[in-house]
């Protein structure tokens, strides 16, 4: 079994706590970003630091033939991964009546073409290896819905009903499929909030905190592990109990 780990959006936030997760249990990382290559060689640099293995990837996740591209490079790199973790993910909130058919198509084709085109791109050299492990980053919006957000929501909602889908098509042939649904984690994403929402979000989690990245980053690293070589089709909810 090759112990390649592909991830999307790897080089910042969620995706850079999963790459260097990844990298800590022996798996040598590709580390996808869109645009900020600075930020996808620190993690690469992080990781070699540690004694790990992993390269950057520079592709838009959203784009075929970027996909197409991104497989051969890191096969002719690494070889063919056995992990893919669709990660790569971004918000465009407003009420639906404000919201632009353009930024709908693009919200979607980034959350949830991305993890069609992967998935697919992925999923051939798994089924001849009968090993695989997919796991994509949901949210707990795309259970619950959330005001401003039906595009991310519908995204997010899409990746499960994916995942599931996935997981009775590939099960017999030793790949599970998985999904992880965080709450609110601080990062670039969600970092511009005021104050105000912050002190509302943790008033209604269970935890009474705000995620860390390496809290969604250890449940990624679980799924993919042997631990949970007899879970597929799931969704785990990683957020401290805000949706409960
Ligand atoms: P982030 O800090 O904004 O990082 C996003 C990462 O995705 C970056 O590495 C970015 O690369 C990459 N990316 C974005 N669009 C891409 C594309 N089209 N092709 C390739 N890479 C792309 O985001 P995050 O908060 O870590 O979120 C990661 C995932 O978790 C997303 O799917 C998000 O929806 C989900 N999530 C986050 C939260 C939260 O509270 N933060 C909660 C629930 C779910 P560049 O830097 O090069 O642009």
């Amino acid at each position: 079994m090759s112990k390649v780990a592909l991830v999307t959006g790897g080089s910042r936030g969620i995706g850079r706590a999963i790459s260097v997760a990844l990298a800590g249990r022996g798996y040598s990382v590709a580390v996808n970003y869109r645009s900020r290559s600075g930020a996808a060689d620190e993690v690469v640099d992080c990781i070699g630091a540690s004694g790990g293995s992993a390269a950057a990837f520079g592709a838009d996740v959203s784009r075929a033939d970027d996909v197409a591209r991104l497989f051969s490079e890191v096969e002719d790199k690494f070889g063919r991964p056995a992990i893919l973790i669709n990660n790569a993910g971004t918000t465009d909130d407003s009420l639906l009546l404000r919201m632009e058919e353009a930024a709908w198509d693009r919200l979607l084709e980034t959350n949830l073409k991305s993890v069609y085109l992967c998935s697919k791109a992925v999923l051939r050299g798994m089924l001849r290896q009968k090993w695989g492990r997919i796991v994509s980053i949901a949210s707990v919006a795309g259970l619950t819905g959330n005001p401003g957000q039906t595009n991310y929501a519908a995204s997010k909602a899409g990746v499960i009903a994916f995942s599931k889908s996935l997981a009775k098509e590939v099960g017999s042939r030793g790949v599970t499929v998985n999904a992880v649904a965080p709450g609110f984690v601080i990062t670039d994403l969600t970092s511009g909030m005021p104050e105000s929402f912050l002190e509302q979000v943790r008033s209604t989690t269970s935890l009474r905190r705000i995620g860390r990245p390496e809290e969604i980053a250890s449940a990624v690293a679980f799924l993919v592990s042997d631990g949970a070589s007899y879970i597929t089709g799931q969704v785990l909810v990683v957020d401290g109990g805000l949706a409960l």
